[in-house]
Formats: C-alpha cells, sequence, structure tokens
C-alpha cells in the first residue's frame, strides 16, 4: 500500500471512530454481539498469556483479538527446511526472571537449554556499506566484555535501578525525580560508570534496532536502551540465570495456547470503533469471521501503544497529548536465500573503524545484521534489520529487503561474495517486528511522561502491558502481565 492511500485510510478510519464513539445503542443492534469480561488487543506474549491467566487462573471470560492469522508476536519459526528442522527467527530463547518458566511449563512444553545451534560454522565480518571484509580486524576481548557487563549490571543494582524498571516501570519516581543517569544516552552513561566494552556485545545481542529509535545505537537514552538489556538480561551473560528454547520451536507454545483458547481468540481481526467507559467498553471488530460487536468489562491493550493502534479507540485530550510524544523504531526478521551466499557461513556487518576499536562497532540504521546461514545442509539464512531512525510505517518488508539486496550487491562488487548474476535475494518467510523500540524524549520523560502513563492503568475500564511499556523480554512481560491482573482484578 503507498503512503497515500495509507494516509488516506488511516484519515477515513479516524473519522469513523470518531463518529463511532457517538453512536447510541440501535446502531450495535446491527451486529452480533459478544460478551466477556475482558477484551485483550494483541495475542503476542503478553496478550496470549494474560488470556490464558484470565480464563484459567482467575475464572474471567475473554476473547483476543489478533490481527495475524496465529498467536505469539515475534515469536516466528519457520518449518519448511528440507532438512526438517525448525528454524527460529523471531524470539530465540527464554531466560529465567522469578518463577516466569512455569508458564511454559505447563504446556507440557521441553525447555532446551541456551540457544538452538545457528548452524553457521564461519563467521566473515564485511563492512556491509562497503562489501569488503575487514582485514586484521580483532573480535573484542570476552573477558573485558563480560567484567563490563557485570560492572555495569552492578552500578544498576547498587543504585537500585532495576527495581524502579523491572519488571515494569510501577517504581520508577515522578519525572523529576527520574535518576539523571537513566536519561543520559546509553554511550554517555557507559562511558560515565567505565563500561564502554559492554556495549559491544550489548549493540550485537540487540541487533542495535529494538531498542533504538535513534539512527545511531549510541544515542539511545538508557532507560530506553534497558528495556531491550535489562539487568536480569545481563545475568545471562556470565551464566548467573539460565536461558533456554522450546524443542521443536518457539512457536510450539504459542500453537498450544491457541488449541486451548479456541474460539476465545478472533484472528485476522482488527478494532474499527470503540466507546469505553468506567463501567465497560464496546468495540466494534471486524475480521475474517465479519464484523461484530464486544462488550466487555475490562479492556486490555497488549499491543504498542502507537498513533495507528489507538486511532479507532475514543481517546480523551489528555491521552492524545500523552500518546502523539511516542517515538518508534522498526525491526524485521526474515528467512532467505540466495545463490551467492554459501551454506555454513556467516557474512557479519562491522563497520570499518571497528578494526581500530572493536569495542564499539555500532553500524548506523536502516541496516542488516548479519546473513546468518542454518548450516552446510540448508541453503537458508536468517536475517535480522534495523529500520530505525527512518519513519518506521514506511520499513516493512519491501524497504528491508531492498536494504539487504544493495548490502549484498556490495558485496559482490566487492568480491567478498561470488556474483549475484542479476538474482534478487528470495524472501522465504518475512516477520515484521515492529514498531519496537518504543521512547519517549529524555524531557518528557523528565515532565513525567511515565508515570502519566501508569497513571492511565484502570481508566476508563482501559489497561495496558506488553513490551512498549515494561522491559521487552517474554518472561519478564509474563511478571508485568501478573502485576498488571493482579491490580486489574482488585479494581473488579
Ligand atoms: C528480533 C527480536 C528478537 C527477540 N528475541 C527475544 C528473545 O530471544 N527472547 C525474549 O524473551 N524476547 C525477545 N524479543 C523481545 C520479544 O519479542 C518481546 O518482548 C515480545 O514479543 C513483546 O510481546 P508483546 O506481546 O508485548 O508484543 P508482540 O509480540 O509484538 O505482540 C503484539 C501482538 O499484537 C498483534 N497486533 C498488533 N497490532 C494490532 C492491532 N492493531 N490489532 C490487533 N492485533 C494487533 C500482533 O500481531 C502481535 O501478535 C525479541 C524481539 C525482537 C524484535
Amino acid at each position: 500500500m503507498g503512503v497515500k492511500a495509507l494516509t488516506t485510510g488511516l484519515f477515513a478510519l479516524s473519522s469513523l471512530s470518531n463518529a463511532y464513539a457517538a453512536l447510541d445503542s440501535t446502531f450495535f443492534k446491527l451486529f452480533d454481539t459478544i460478551e466477556k469480561d475482558v477484551v485483550i488487543i494483541g495475542g503476542g506474549a503478553s496478550g496470549s498469556h494474560a488470556a490464558v491467566r484470565l480464563r484459567e487462573d482467575y475464572g474471567k471470560s475473554v476473547v483476543v483479538i489478533e490481527k495475524e492469522a496465529i498467536l505469539g508476536g515475534h515469536v516466528d519459526t519457520y518449518y519448511g527446511d528440507k532438512t526438517g528442522v525448525p528454524r527460529d527467527y523471531g524470539v530465540q530463547v527464554y531466560f529465567e526472571y522469578e518463577d516466569a518458566l512455569d508458564f511454559i511449563k505447563r504446556f507440557n512444553c521441553t525447555l532446551v537449554p541456551g540457544l538452538a545451534p545457528s548452524g553457521a560454522t564461519t563467521t566473515k565480518y564485511v563492512d556491509f556499506s562497503t562489501g569488503k571484509a575487514l582485514v586484521n580486524y580483532t573480535e573484542p576481548d570476552a573477558g573485558a566484555v563480560t567484567t563490563a557487563i557485570i560492572a555495569m549490571h552492578n552500578v544498576l543494582v547498587s543504585k537500585g535501578y532495576d527495581k524502579m524498571i523491572e519488571p515494569g516501570f510501577w517504581n520508577l519516581p515522578p519525572g523529576p525525580q527520574i535518576p539523571d543517569d537513566l536519561l543520559l544516552p546509553v554511550s554517555q552513561f557507559a562511558a560515565k560508570y567505565n563500561v564502554t566494552p559492554a556495549l559491544s556485545r550489548m549493540y550485537q545481542s540487540t541487533g542495535g534496532g529494538p531498542a533504538a529509535q535513534q539512527k545511531r545505537f549510541q544515542d539511545v537514552m538508557t532507560l530506553t536502551f534497558l528495556q531491550s538489556f535489562s539487568p536480569a538480561w545481563m545475568r545471562v551473560f556470565w551464566g548467573e540465570i539460565g536461558m533456554y528454547h522450546i524443542d521443536g520451536g518457539n512457536q510450539g507454545l504459542y500453537n498450544k495456547i491457541a488449541a486451548l483458547l479456541g474460539k476465545d481468540v478472533l484472528y485476522n481481526t482488527v478494532v474499527l470503533g470503540a466507546q469505553r467507559t468506567d463501567t465497560g467498553v464496546t468495540l466494534l471488530v471486524s475480521g475474517a469471521q465479519g464484523t461484530k460487536v464486544i462488550k466487555a468489562k475490562k479492556l486490555l491493550m497488549a499491543v504498542p501503544p502507537t498513533r495507528e493502534n489507538l486511532l479507532p479507540f475514543d481517546l480523551n485530550d489528555a491521552e492524545t497529548d500523552l500518546f502523539s510524544k511516542t517515538m518508534y523504531g522498526r525491526y524485521g526478521t526474515a528467512i532467505v536465500r540466495h545463490s551467492s551466499l554459501t551454506p555454513g557461513q556467516e557474512l557479519y556487518n562491522m563497520p570499518t573503524s571497528a578494526v581500530q576499536d572493536p569495542y564499539t562497532p555500532f553500524v548506523n540504521n536502516p541496516h542488516i545484521l548479519s546473513f546468518s546461514s542454518y548450516g552446510n545442509d540448508t541453503d537458508l539464512f536468517s536475517i535480522g534489520t534495523s529500520g530505525a531512525g527512518t519513519p518506521y510505517l514506511l520499513y516493512g518488508q519491501t524497504v528491508a529487503t531492498a536494504v539487504a539486496q544493495i548490502e549484498l550487491q556490495n558485496m559482490a562488487n566487492a568480491g567478498t561474495i561470488p556474483k549475484l548474476n542479476g538474482k534478487l535475494l528470495e524472501v522465504v518467510e518475512w516477520s515484521d517486528h515492529g514498531p519496537g523500540g518504543f521512547g519517549v524524549s529524555a524531557a518528557d520523560m523528565r515532565a513525567g511522561w511515565m508515570s502519566q502513563f501508569y497513571g492511565l492503568q484502570g481508566k476508563r475500564s482501559t489497561w495496558f502491558t506488553g513490551g512498549a511499556i515494561a522491559i521487552d523480554f517474554s518472561t519478564q512481560l509474563w511478571k508485568m502481565n501478573d502485576e498488571v491482573l493482579k491490580r486489574m482484578i482488585a479494581a473488579w
């Protein structure tokens, strides 16, 4: 869809939403009505978990509105490899956080320690902007990096910052009292505490993207950055806590949740309009199963609160003002193939400057992180791409694939890989992980954005959860959910 068509569509939806908010009950009688205790928007990690807990543990009836055909959000498992091996190319691992892994165990999924084997046996470091392989590049000293991650973790814990942000921001002080440290760009935080070597691993682990709306990784505000690289996640890096993947592919968990929830999920469905009051919500939704009215006592928003996702909702002036300040990046992952890519090899995007300084190997957005082979016996590769710093609505599959194609061409031109012979990169499966890397500016945070946002919890029967407003890892989001649900039930 072109930008103009998209803008027109959104404008029309906005008008519809305003008109809808003013409608009376005779309108609703035109459609089938579903009545539930809680309507949940989004069936990713947060929405799926919340649906299970509300229905199975709290005895509340639920309906999930999910725009895609499956549950799981950023979890992507490709089952079509000729080797028969499932390939996770979205969420890779689940790490221990309090008792959160019990949620996976209740579905009888087998947790296997560590990452699924990547399959690449060699790595070539290449500056994708020139296409040239780096000569005389030495990887950062692993010991120095781990020492720096431990030191950064210890700073966060000794100052009590972890308690302010994990798993959600319930204990973040009001704007004026937020510690200056948390509002610094992450590179300044690292320099202040002498932990800069930690950033090389952190950049690689986040793909430089999910944490960044900014073009440059190093400019991301520390508070925003920690959402994608939390103190708990740091403990994985020196083995204090374990990480696991699910045998048979991470999507297996969500397929089992889908089987359990059955007809309580409306797939390929979106919200067209909403009326929210202090006693309940009425939504008009439309999708594969037609147009329906949903009446519920509570609404749980488990999608990023972007302007597009909020457009169908009847925002008041305060909500409109608050959400107008948000910024997002866009990330994508894909399974690809091209005859000029060598099975068994990973091509890793590394700036030429890393030869001099391997501890700050940051590539500006947008970029492809790597082309990583799944092994000698397959022609499939995974890629991750960060489009942060570009308008996030634009950085979808088409633009991201063009970036990948250009970087591949650069490598062919430089002789790093064989000639492309006019062949385009084949995208076997694409997964949109955006909008992500949610944040607001340091000035807005200082002016109290987060406490105003958390102050909305429960107002107009609406609750918020999910990676945009908490630490953005599955297990930590499930503990965030526990807190949201506890408060929702207490306020019933
Ligand atoms: C590349 C990448 C790798 C990651 N790896 C890991 C990892 O290894 N381990 C880990 O714990 N975390 C990982 N994360 C973070 C993890 O993906 C997030 O913490 C998690 O997906 C966020 O869950 P969520 O439910 O908040 O949002 P999402 O997973 O984004 O779910 C939102 C859901 O809502 C749906 N939706 C969106 N808009 C609408 C709408 N308007 N109407 C209806 N439905 C809608 C979406 O289709 C989706 O299903 C990774 C993130 C990225 C980007």
